[in-house]
């Protein structure tokens, strides 16, 4: 196989899939030579069948705002591979959601999911329903009208969805009730994320943030370092974000910035308790402004307009929020200001330029479909006590997040190693995904 020309059919097949094009691109360079040594996977077109979604359903949503008005979405659900699971993956509601964006992140969730040991097949879904500004009451009608569409397209062993962008525990719960309604019985294992008083796992919404930092100091262990006491410089406020500043600053860290669309708000003394807590009221308030902690917390939080999170000196930089958010000149501007390690924990967060750039200027840097893959795996913990009926402690939960981040850490060190001792993470994380689901492909024949 040759990426260039699978690419090559891919853009004139997809021209306008921009993202589905950038990450198919990114994996099969990390893999090529790899493959290149298998040729029973060669011989059963396991990368022409892996780059290509399983199915799309695609639906209209309607629904009506508070002002008596209908309004019409588009909904979504990508079932990427099923090869060593049941669909699994989270739902994004969000303006720009495209079929590209959630062919992109069906594509990773395939990988990411390999990954975390568990099984679990991958999956993406989602609308480009805007939830900023909208009222309690919009966000469950709309919850509502987009189970009515999706419900019979997923159960506990076929289809498993969860949150993302614009989707966290509210909508989850109002995404539930409706399944329920609809299927007319109590299936605790068809979406992750629940609340705890109907299935809910413990630690779960903290789950993506905690495994990215436990990740972070396996990957700083490898490098002979340690976390604490290093400045951190953090993206965004949602549900992803807030875990990680939490658990940074558990592990003796200081998060020195979060940001938001509107700039970034600079922390000097580090990011307090009082602030990680309004992180979440932000959040919850649907205004989409990092602006509203500095007039929270005012002289503590230092706002700057127009300015992303990257533009703080740090020792080590977490993109929290969007694909493609850390650019070439992001990256070129973190390392004059003496950032030496980024780990991506968005899916994508980093443009390819710096990725490249970080890996040839002796930043340390690990991609999102590792770093950030505990909150999943969290989901897959999730869904094993709905089917055991039970549920475990937060002490259970965390030490098997921890064994799975290890495991995770040990995977990419295992298909990484470069010749010369370093570890090239987005090669090792690729590679270890990918040879898990192209075996489970192969021994499964072609279907
Ligand atoms: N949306 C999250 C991710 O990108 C979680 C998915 C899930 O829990 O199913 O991995």
């Amino acid at each position: 196989m040759k990426t260039a020309d699978i690419m090559a059919r891919l853009q004139a097949k997809y021209p306008l899939e921009k993202e589905y094009l950038q990450a198919v691109e990114e994996v099969l360079e990390s893999i090529e030579e790899v493959y290149n040594q298998h040729p029973e996977f060669e011989a059963v077109k396991i990368v022409e069948r892996l780059v290509e979604p399983d199915r799309i359903f695609t639906f209209r949503v309607n629904w009506i705002d508070d002002n008596g008005q209908v309004q019409t979405n588009t909904g979504y659900r990508v079932q990427f591979n099923s090869a060593i699971g049941p669909y699994k993956g989270g739902l994004r509601f969000h303006r720009a959601v495209t079929p590209s964006m959630l062919k992109f992140l069906g594509f990773e969730q395939t990988f990411k999911n390999a990954l975390t040991t568990l099984p679990m097949g991958g999956a993406k879904g989602g609308a480009d329903f805007d939830p900023a500004g909208k009222s309690d009451a919009e966000i469950m009608r709309f919850c509502q009208a987009f189970m009515l569409e999706l419900w019979n397209c997923i159960g506990p062993d076929q289809d498993i969805p969860a949150g993302d962008v614009g989707v966290g525990g509210r909508e989850i719960g109002y995404l539930n009730g409706m399944y329920t309604k609809l299927a007319r019985r109590y299936n605790t294992g068809v979406l992750t994320g629940k609340g705890m008083s109907f299935g809910g796992s413990i630690l779960r919404p903290e789950a993506t943030g905690f495994g990215a930092l436990y990740f972070t100091q396996h990957l700083l262990a490898a490098a002979g370092k340690s976390i604490e006491g290093k400045n951190i410089a953090i993206s965004g406020f949602g549900n992803v974000a807030w875990g990680a500043a939490t658990k940074a600053v558990q592990l003796g860290a200081k998060v020195i910035a979060i940001s938001g669309p509107d700039g970034v708000c600079h922390i000097p003394d580090g990011i307090t308790k009082e602030m990680i807590d309004y992180m979440l009221v932000m959040r919850a308030s649907n205004r989409n402004r990092v602006e509203d902690m500095a007039d929270r917390f005012p002289g503590k939080a230092i706002f700057t307009p127009g300015k992303k999170a990257w533009s703080i000196p740090c020792d080590i930089a977490l993109p929290c929020a969007f694909q493609n958010e850390l650019s070439g000149e992001d990256a070129q501007e973190l390392k004059a200001n003496g950032c030496w390690c980024c780990c991506e924990v968005s899916n994508m967060g980093c443009r390819p330029e710096a990725i490249h750039f970080f890996q040839h200027n002796g930043v340390l840097f690990a991609p999102g479909k590792a770093v950030n893959a505990g909150g999943v795996a969290t989901s897959g913990l999730e869904m094993t006590q709905n089917a055991s009926h039970i549920s475990w402690s937060a002490k259970e939960v965390d030490e098997k997040l921890h064994y799975i981040m290890h495991s995770i850490h040990e995977q990419c060190v295992k298909y990484g190693t470069q010749p010369d001792g370093s570890i090239d993470y987005v090669k090792g994380a690729n590679i270890a995904g990918f040879m898990k689901v192209a075996q489970a492909m192969l021994e499964q024949g072609v279907c």
